[in-house]
């Protein structure tokens, strides 16, 4: 019951209408009998929105496209690894003083771990906001690191920031990874027909992971899939990034088969 004492928590970005945070994580705070709501909002300016984060006590919030980078410069701290990645996705207030995380990179690393990482050759098609987590990750894991980017010059710095190297995507055939990771948009609905990765270059015993989650089965992961691949989905990601979000909000690890649950209920 929302009553006086409801904590608020939310996300922050622009267009979050597609957002399924609020779905996982009001099933948290009601499966965890936490007395909070959190919501979503689409502010146009990120340092208003601080602000009323800091005046209306707001307990925690989730910053999404395109404010990840922006909110930087208006916290009072940021921790190790979301200044690694150069942006932030979670704001913890804690009495007052705002402190910003970042959870993406690790959620895309925890599920390629039992595959190991170390010296394996780890091709991420993006380098936008996603790529540059998981490119931190790879890079904290000493996978050996390669980009491959539709804006050349993009892809180019992400892969010097960390140690990697860049390939075109027309030269992608020259390359035989072992873990391939689509961070674009690529695939994602409408468009669900375009492919991240040319479907002719998986081979069996490659692990492919898509940050796209909508559809779940995206022409990569089904191609994948067909090929005798290993297969991560964009959900396995987002609902690891929002568990740990809850995690450093509450204390509290999430169930994260009945957060997964929640979100195929509610397509
Ligand atoms: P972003 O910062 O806007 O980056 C978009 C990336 O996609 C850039 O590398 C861009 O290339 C590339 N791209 C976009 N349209 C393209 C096209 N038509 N052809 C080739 N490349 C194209 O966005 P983001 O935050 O990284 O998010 C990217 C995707 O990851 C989205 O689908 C998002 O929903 C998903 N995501 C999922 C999770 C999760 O938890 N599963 C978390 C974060 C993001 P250019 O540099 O050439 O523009």
């Amino acid at each position: 019951m929302i009553n006086t004492s409801t904590d608020l928590y939310c996300v922050l970005g622009w267009p979050v209408g597609h957002s399924k945070s609020p779905l996982i994580h009001n099933r948290a705070f009601a499966d965890q009998k936490i007395n909070a709501v959190y919501l979503a909002f689409e502010p146009r300016d990120i340092g208003s929105a601080v602000e009323s984060v800091r005046t209306l006590q707001i307990k925690g919030a989730s910053v999404t496209i395109p404010f990840k980078e922006s909110v930087m410069t208006h916290l009072d701290w940021i921790d190790e690894e979301a200044l690694g990645i150069g942006a932030v996705n979670t704001l913890v207030n804690k009495n007052g003083k705002l402190l910003g995380y970042n959870t993406d990179s690790k959620a895309a690393v925890d599920p390629l771990k039992p595959f190991g990482i170390k010296d394996k050759t780890v091709c991420i098609i993006g380098a936008g906001g996603a790529a540059k987590a998981v490119a931190y990750g790879i890079w904290k894991h000493q996978g050996r690191l390669v980009i491959t980017n539709r804006t050349v010059q993009k892809g180019r710095d992400l892969a010097d920031r960390f140690q990697g190297r860049f390939v075109l995507p027309q030269d992608l055939k020259s390359l035989d990874p072992d873990i391939v990771i689509n961070t674009t948009s690529l695939g994602m609905e409408p468009d669900i027909d375009q492919m991240a990765y040319p479907a002719r270059l998986l081979k069996p015993g490659m692990v492919v992971m898509d940050a796209v989650y909508t559809p779940l089965n995206t022409g990569l992961i089904s191609a994948a899939r067909e090929k005798g691949c290993d297969v991560i989905d964009g959900l396995s990601m987002f609902i690891a990034q929002g568990a740990a979000q809850f995690r450093l909000w509450t204390g509290i690890e999430p169930d994260l088969e009945i957060l997964r649950k929640t979100v195929l209920e509610n397509r």
